[in-house]
């Protein structure tokens, strides 16, 4: 009974354990594309990332097998006392003693008592100092692999193409670097754990039963199998629930996640109440689908315990009678010892647990599997940018960008290009603006500069190198990027302006964010450049990030400059301060800027004014209102010259949302 109790209460704890994970990993697969390209996921965990760790994990097995098999030796010894010290047998004629010279055995009844007692305490000493290595063995093996899996996962990750995170949740990314890592650990540790204990019980005392009275073990052994096949039927029925309960968990996540993430939505639209029913919704659910679970491991455990008492009957009975009785009952043959009665009753027992645990190894195995799967399926993807790791150190000199005959898009098998045929050239130095409305591709054209994406045809070059022909590294360095969102890490200002300039000294980022009008709000915060800031630091103002950004720009001195609507967070007064740093940042240097205000860019030596992925307009802004197009009344609305667009362009603006609108209802369809 203590023994199943036990068994009930590894059943119950598990899988309660598993719903933290909080992710269906067989349905709605994000990662399904990438886990369908791998093969043999798990031998390649073992040989690839346990490989460095072999003496842990051997240490940890052989300990395992040999502290297990100490686990079955108090029994022997407690037949053996029974049969002959409180009995009347021969001690040195034991069949658990048969395999010793009678040399060593005490004569006296006094002597065998106390080698029996002597042996049990040395079972258990060595057993605590096996399990304590084995302990040691698997925990060092499973946390290294997933330490070094986890931190080759996250490597890989960040060097993905852009393209990759577009389709991807962060939080589908983060379950792969949390959930899925650990799922392997567990297994690494508990899942070899408990497999191990299975097979040495299992064929241990099925052995040892057989050594013992060969024809007791056949009955004794006759529920097993049903055992094997109550459980596995178990297991089977209990799966499909565990992926709905986990499937549940992963709704009741994003939903609080959503909620959370939009109470300032909930609270000014006055939705709370809404808003708790759909809780209510999801929780419910969760509810359900757990109850269905819980119900079944509440009836398989009685199940279990009655086929097991079955087996425990039989051995009674059979033995019992045969001892009692002293004659063999049926068609058995010879005599039955009183102490190996005994060991029956007690490894019968001892089986059940093991026996009950096989689905659980099974389901951790299967779980490891898909986990695995998905890590390795990342770590496998390539993406469309190509990397070539000989690839020469870009060199900026004169700093000349030229695009030409450029085209693009996300997605190629769409068709629809996003960039269409676009050539133009910036001179060393110059300024380059992009104007135009928003999707017009003005990001996407920087983006192919910093290649996030690679050109679908045509070329980007830089003093007449192709982008692509030089190596990632040096061609992201040679470039500054200040973009719409700063994004800013936790930690100090000071290190968030020396980002990537980590051997900047103190009066460098000083004189960066002098440069970039940061310097007087810095002093004001609490602790100057040693204040917290990014999440749950000091909150910055949008005006105050984009600064800190454009001190990090500054203080990186790079040779190409790319600003993102760098100035459109901060107020006009602000602005006019940033301009005046930005134009010293520009200065010399070819940058490219993305401006909505087009105060901020007319004195560009080029603009570029694009229009659903075209260049309609270029010039410089004399010229663009000379030719009194696009450019000439967009400027005009903003100079407050004109009220209105005229109505051509208005509804030029018109047909490309409606076409976006298209768009976008296509996909959902898909
Ligand atoms: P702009 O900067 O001019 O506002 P973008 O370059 O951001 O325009 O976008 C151009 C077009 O490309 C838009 O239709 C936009 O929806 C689409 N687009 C932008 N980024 C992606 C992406 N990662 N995946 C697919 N389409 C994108």
């Amino acid at each position: 009974m203590a023994v199943l109790l036990r068994h009930e209460r590894l059943f119950t704890t598990l899988p309660e354990a598993n719903l933290m994970d909080g992710v269906d990993w067989e349905k709605d697969d994000p990662f399904e594309e990438q886990r369908e390209r791998v093969e043999s996921p798990m031998r390649r965990l073992i040989f690839e990332y346990g490989r460095p760790y072999w003496f842990s994990v051997s240490v940890g097995l052989i300990s395992s097998v040999l502290a297990r098999a100490l686990d079955l030796l108090p029994a022997l010894l407690l037949a053996v006392a029974i049969d002959a010290i409180f009995g009347d047998a021969v001690f040195a004629e034991q069949v658990p003693l048969s395999v010793l010279p009678e040399a060593w055995l005490p004569a006296t009844q006094d002597g065998q008592f106390w080698f029996v007692v002597a042996a049990i305490a040395a079972s258990f000493v060595f057993g605590a100092i096996f399990h304590w290595i084995r302990n040691w063995g698997f925990n060092a093996f499973s946390q290294s692999v997933q330490h070094d899996v986890r931190t080759a996962t996250y490597d890989k990750m960040q060097r993905l193409d852009m393209e990759f995170f577009a389709n991807k949740q962060t939080g589908e990314m983060m379950s792969v670097l949390s959930n899925d890592v650990n799922q392997l650990e567990r297994f690494l540790n508990e899942g070899m754990n408990s497999a191990t204990r299975l097979v040495v019980m299992v064929v241990g005392i099925t052995f040892l039963l057989f050594w013992l009275e060969p024809q007791l073990a056949i009955v004794s052994l006759a529920p097993v199998p049903l055992i094997a096949a109550f459980t596995y039927l178990f297991v089977k029925k209990i799966q499909p629930k565990y992926a709905a309960v986990r499937s549940s968990v992963g709704k009741v996540n994003s939903r609080l996640e959503n909620n959370l993430g939009g109470i300032n939505v909930i609270k000014s639209s006055n939705t709370e109440s809404f808003e708790s029913g759909r809780v209510e919704d999801v929780s419910r659910k969760y509810y359900d689908t757990n109850w269905e679970a819980i119900w079944l491991r509440i009836k398989f455990f009685p199940g279990l315990q009655l086929i097991s008492g079955i087996g425990f009957v039989l051995t009674f009975v059979v033995g019992g009678y045969w001892v009692f009785t002293e004659t063999a009952p049926g068609p058995l043959t010879g005599t039955l010892q009183t102490g190996t009665f005994v060991a029956f009753i007690l490894y019968t027992q001892q089986l059940v647990w093991p026996m009950a645990q096989f689905g659980q190894v099974i389901n951790m195995y299967q779980r490891a599997e898909a986990s695995s799967e998905r890590i390795f399926g990342l770590m496998d993807e390539e993406g469309r940018i190509e990397r070539d790791a000989e690839a020469d150190a870009l060199e900026v000199s004169a700093g000349r960008v030229e695009y030409d005959q450029v085209c693009f898009s996300y997605d190629i098998d769409a068709g629809n290009l996003v960039i269409d045929d676009i050539s133009f050239e910036v001179e060393g130095g110059e300024t380059v603006a992009l104007v135009g409305p928003t999707g017009a591709g003005k990001s996407t054209v920087l983006k192919l500069l910093l290649r996030l994406y690679d050109v679908d045809e045509g070329a980007i070059r830089i003093d007449g190198r192709d982008v692509r022909d030089v190596s990632l590294s040096s061609l992201r360095r040679s470039m500054g990027y200040v973009g719409q969102e700063s994004f800013l890490f936790y930690g100090t200002v000071e290190e968030n302006i020396a980002y990537g300039s980590f051997d900047a000294s103190r009066e460098e980022i000083v004189a960066a964010a002098k440069a970039a009008e940061a310097h007087d709000f810095v002093q004001n915060l609490p602790e100057g450049y040693d204040t917290m800031v990014g999440e749950r630091g000091v909150k910055l103002s949008g005006g105050q990030r984009q600064r800190v950004a454009i001190a990090r720009a500054v203080l990186k001195d790079p040779d190409i400059l790319v600003l993102d609507e760098a100035t459109s967070d901060v107020d006009t007064e602000t602005e006019m301060l940033i301009q005046r740093s930005i134009d010293e940042l520009t200065e010399n240097r070819t940058t490219f800027a993305i401006a909505h205000r087009l105060s901020t860019i007319k004195d560009a030596d080029q603009i570029l004014v694009l229009e659903g992925g075209r260049i309609v307009e270029r010039g410089t802004h004399a010229e663009l209102l000379e030719e009194d197009g696009l450019y000439a009344h967009l400027w005009g609305v903003q100079a407050g010259e004109i009220d209105d667009l005229p109505q051509e362009f208005i509804e030029r603006a018109q047909r490309r949302q409606a076409r976006t609108e298209v768009d976008i209802d296509a996909t959902d369809d898909d």
